[in-house]
């Protein structure tokens, strides 16, 4: 993996060089595992990756957190790092390592305050987001980011796999809910990310979480879940189960939903635009009666974030490329009875798409 990461060091100077930037600072987030492997918390205390366009990459680091850093390999790196103690000024060091910069992209998730103190540290500097010239990185996966996340996949298949386990008529949402987070991490993953589990009319409500709610015989229950593995990268898939024999018309919505699905999927191929895979899933739900109920975008581009780009959304004239991540994910809900939901992430290759959620996709009832 040194390599690697010294290859998208090299990657991530000459994008931003291209895009008339003169250095990045990257703070703790996914932009820094990407860079330099490295999962450090976010703290008051800065930690900040230097990285001029041209010259050495530092990382800036409290003494006390540079054990951590050199435990997660950045040693090896051909990154520097610069520990500053206590009584240090830290914004101040991150300034002197980039004296002549007049333009600056800060991390996408840099907080406020830090961004404001660099603000002032460096007046002559132009603050700009990295996150634009770090997403035409990281949206194209390589070969082991792909595996990476065809594993993640797996760990959460197994999961639904174990649905029957735990979903059934007079449990509540929340009791559900804390079964299936035991399992994802059980089941390969290092963290759980968010659990939903929504029933009867909650299930209209598409980032309902769990609530106290007794699931009751017939009801759609949708279970959109997801978590991270140990090597960093995300899982998320959704299926929608009930809990007996649901009402006929959502049966039908549903069959709906599966073919919404699959067309968008079909339509995943090298070359066409992330707004015409959006556009494939709608047009099969409009043509159903279900719309206007579809209230959000097909998808969107996963890795070492659950949500990064590229976003399947309508407009988006981006052009898909082999490598690229993403979850295609139709939905219907109808407000105070119902909805469902259909989420499998897929990855594009030289000829079409490649699912790496592979559960049935049929109506699941348990
Ligand atoms: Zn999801
Ligand atoms: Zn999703």
């Amino acid at each position: 993996m040194t390599r690697a990461f010294d290859h998208r060091l090299d990657r991530a100077r000459s994008t931003a060089g291209a895009a008339g930037l003169d250095a990045l600072l990257i703070t703790p987030g996914a932009a820094l595992r990407y860079l330099i492997g490295y999962d450090a918390i976010p703290l008051e205390r800065l930690t900040c990756l230097v990285l001029p366009v041209v010259g050495p990459a530092t990382l800036v680091v409290p003494e006390l957190e540079a054990p951590a850093a050199v435990a997660s390999g950045v040693g090896d790196l051909r990154v520097r790092l610069l520990p500053w103690a206590e009584t240090d000024d830290p914004v101040a060091l991150v300034a002197g390592l980039v004296p002549h910069a007049r333009r600056v992209g800060l991390d996408d998730q840099m907080w406020a305050e830090k961004v404001l103190r660099l603000r002032a540290a460096m007046p002559d500097a132009e603050q700009r987001p990295a996150g634009a010239v770090l997403a035409t990185l990281r949206m194209r996966k390589a070969p082991d980011e792909i595996d990476a996340l065809r594993e993640a996949g797996a760990a959460i298949d197994r999961v639904h796999a174990r649905m029957g386990e735990w979903l059934r008529p007079g449990r509540t949402e929340a009791e559900v809910g804390r079964d299936i987070a035991e399992a994802i991490v059980a089941e390969g993953h290092a963290r759980v990310d968010f659990v939903i589990v929504a029933a009867g009319p909650n299930s209209a409500s598409p980032h309902h979480e769990t609530s106290d709610r007794v699931i009751e015989m017939g009801e759609p229950v949708v279970v959109d879940i997801g978590g991270t593995t140990p090597a960093g990268y995300c899982s998320d898939s959704t299926r929608t189960y009930a809990a007996g024999e649901p009402p006929a018309e959502f049966v039908a919505a549903h069959d709906a939903l599966v073919r919404a699905q699959e067309a968008a999927v079909r339509h995943v191929m090298p070359g066409v635009s992330a707004g015409s895979v959006d556009l494939a899933a709608r047009d099969v739900l409009h043509a159903a009666g279900l719309g206007e109920h579809f209230i959000h975008r097909t998808g969107h581009g996963i890795g070492l974030e659950t949500h990064e780009e590229p976003y399947i959304v309508g407009g988006n004239a981006m052009l898909l490329e082999a490598g690229m991540a993403f979850s295609v994910e139709p939905g219907f809900y109808l407000p105070g009875r119902y909805g469902a939901r259909l989420e499998d992430i897929v990855v594009v290759t030289d000829t079409g798409a490649e699912r790496l959620n592979n559960r049935p996709r049929d109506l699941l009832v348990l």
